[in-house]
């Protein structure tokens, strides 16, 4: 471990800053979780980013609405559309200084306007149960009081920074993805405010995700009449799900999931178009060329069927992010930071994808789950622990101070990234 950090009492005033502010971070939550803004309300989508244009500007930095591009996507019948997306909202401070860091988040939820599931709810005086409470909203309270503190410390002046936050995190980033890969490529090192999980403890190196949609059609017949005619596109779909579950198993730490097949109608009618779609994990580079390979020689088998034509959509979307020496050093200064604080910063490697793997791919070591402490996101029992609001402000605020003093030296771990 690298070597202990002493903090001083300009910092220390900074960080004592951020107790002041405990109980509004908390009131600005439950204000926040009750704004519905599900990855496909645009309405609760830009109330939230309205909101985060008003807290932000206590930064002094200057704020815009970045316009998204559409993302391309397969309907259940087959057609292929254009999904829009509201903007995303950034923030952008001291532009010019030596030391560039890139903070990034989401403000949408999984939870759609129709779901049940739109108000927080105390489980006990620590703990509040709410849509986005934890993923991420109390992230975002988080990266602000951190940013705030910042401000007020001896050498704020010394590293400017970008703040993205994006309305399509929980559907795969595909309309931010190029602007975090912009400022991405631009910063030494990359934070981003996922929830840690519920003991504290991070996600350390992720998994490489991608999703596809083979559209089928074949040619549609009276089943009765002339059944023989007709060119079964739900069962060519099926022999596709069939071959690309098959894959798993087949490379190590590789996986397959076939998620949903739609099409067909009514039993007399042979039905000429379906929708198959799937997700892939991969560990690394070389896996991605190696799944590439494989799906696109099952598209041309499924091509050989008489009468079907098959095309895949899609593509790999978030990269793999490995524990490179890069990653490595971000999070040996999180535990630097932590252990000055009284924090045991500990970290695990999953499947689970976010912003920090699209961070990385532009060159950007980052950390990715500098949030709230939480529990059983993306469900109705999703948790925030609220005395980690301010402790993980305290975590991120120090990181920055020491950014700033150059006592960590972000421009080095860019460097161990080797662009
Ligand atoms: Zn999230």
């Amino acid at each position: 471990m690298a070597k202990p950090i002493d903090i001083s009492p300009g910092e220390q005033a900074a960080l004592d800053w951020i107790d002041t502010r405990a109980d509004g971070m908390v009131a600005t939550l439950k204000d926040w979780v009750r704004i519905n803004s599900g990855s496909r309300n645009s309405d609760g989508l830009e109330r939230m980013r309205g909101e985060l244009e008003r807290v932000f500007a206590e930064t002094g930095g200057r704020i815009e609405a970045v316009e998204l591009p559409p993302s391309e996507a397969v309907a259940p019948d087959g057609s292929v559309m254009q999904q829009a997306y509201t903007p995303s909202f950034h923030l952008s401070v001291r532009p010019d200084a030596e030391v560039k860091i890139v903070l990034t988040g989401h403000h949408d939820t999984v939870f759609p306007k129709e779901d049940s599931f739109q108000d927080w709810k105390m489980l006990d005086s620590d703990t509040m149960n709410g849509p986005g409470a934890a993923d991420m909203k109390g992230g975002i309270l988080v990266m602000l009081h951190a940013l705030l503190a910042l401000e007020r410390s001896p050498y704020a002046e010394r590293i400017g920074y970008d703040v993205l936050i994006s309305p399509d995190e929980e559907i795969g980033s595909l309309g931010s993805a190029g602007k975090i890969h912009e400022l991405g490529s631009k910063a030494h090192v990359g934070m981003t405010y996922e929830p840690a999980l519920a003991d504290g403890s991070l996600a350390g190196g992720r998994k490489g995700s991608g999703n596809w949609a083979l559209k089928v059609s074949g040619k549609s017949a009276h089943a009765g009449r002339e059944h023989h005619v007709g060119r079964n596109a739900v069962i060519a779909a099926a022999e596709f799900a069939t071959r690309i579950d098959a894959l798993n198993g087949q490379r190590e730490g590789v996986t397959f999931n076939l998620s949903r097949i739609d099409g067909g109608g009514p039993t007399n009618v042979v039905p000429a178009s379906a929708v198959a779609r799937f997700n892939v994990r991969v560990k690394d580079a070389d896996d991605e060329q190696w799944v590439l390979g494989e799906i696109a020689k099952l598209e041309v088998l499924i091509n050989q069927r008489d009468g079907i034509t098959a095309t895949l959509h899609g593509g790999f979307t978030r990269p793999a992010k490995p524990m490179t020496p890069a990653n490595a050093r971000m999070f040996e200064w999180t535990k630097t930071a932590g252990a000055a604080l009284g924090l045991d910063i500990r970290w695990n490697d999953t499947g689970g994808v976010c912003e920090g793997n699209n961070l990385w791919a532009a060159g950007c070591p980052n950390v990715d789950t500098l949030g709230v402490r939480g529990a059983n996101i993306h469900s109705h029992d999703e948790i925030a622990i609220l005395p980690s609001l301010p402790e993980r402000a305290r975590l991120s605020a120090l990181m920055l101070m020491k950014f700033a003093s150059g006592e960590f030296d972000a421009r080095e771990a860019r460097s161990l990234a080797g662009s």
